[in-house]
């Protein structure tokens, strides 16, 4: 889907059960990093869809954002697929998939159908 589809679809992550997210002290380097100082504008941008308007603490996401950025450079020098992915189309491959993590360490490119960059 292209950005405006996605925004138009409002599909909720996955992972996002009862209001609260089931893989919190694993969830992506970008969730950890986007954290609303706002929850008012939060909670109108959700039904906007307007993530652009969402006030974050811009120092602390940048920092995650390195993070990520330095796990697929540790990833790319190790041979394996190193992209950054659309969270949900990554989550049905890994979860959907046959021996997706084996093929994964093998080298291969098991997540180049989610890949946005
Ligand atoms: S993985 Fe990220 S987007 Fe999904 S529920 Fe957790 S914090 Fe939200």
């Amino acid at each position: 889907m292209s950005e405006a589809q996605f925004a138009a679809a409002h599909i909720a992550c996955p992972l996002l059960l009862d209001g609260v997210c089931s893989a919190y002290e694993t969830r992506p380097f970008d969730c950890q990093g986007y954290m609303s100082t706002d929850a008012g504008v939060c909670a109108n941008a959700r039904n906007n869809y307007d993530i652009r308007a969402i006030p974050i603490p811009i120092r602390r996401y940048r920092a995650f954002v390195d993070a990520r950025h330095t796990m697929n450079q540790v990833s790319a020098r190790m041979g394996r697929e190193a992209s950054v992915l659309e969270l949900i189309s990554a989550l049905h491959i890994a979860l959907n998939g046959d021996d997706t993590v084996d093929n994964w360490l093998a080298g291969k490119a098991v997540f180049a159908e989610a890949a946005i960059e």
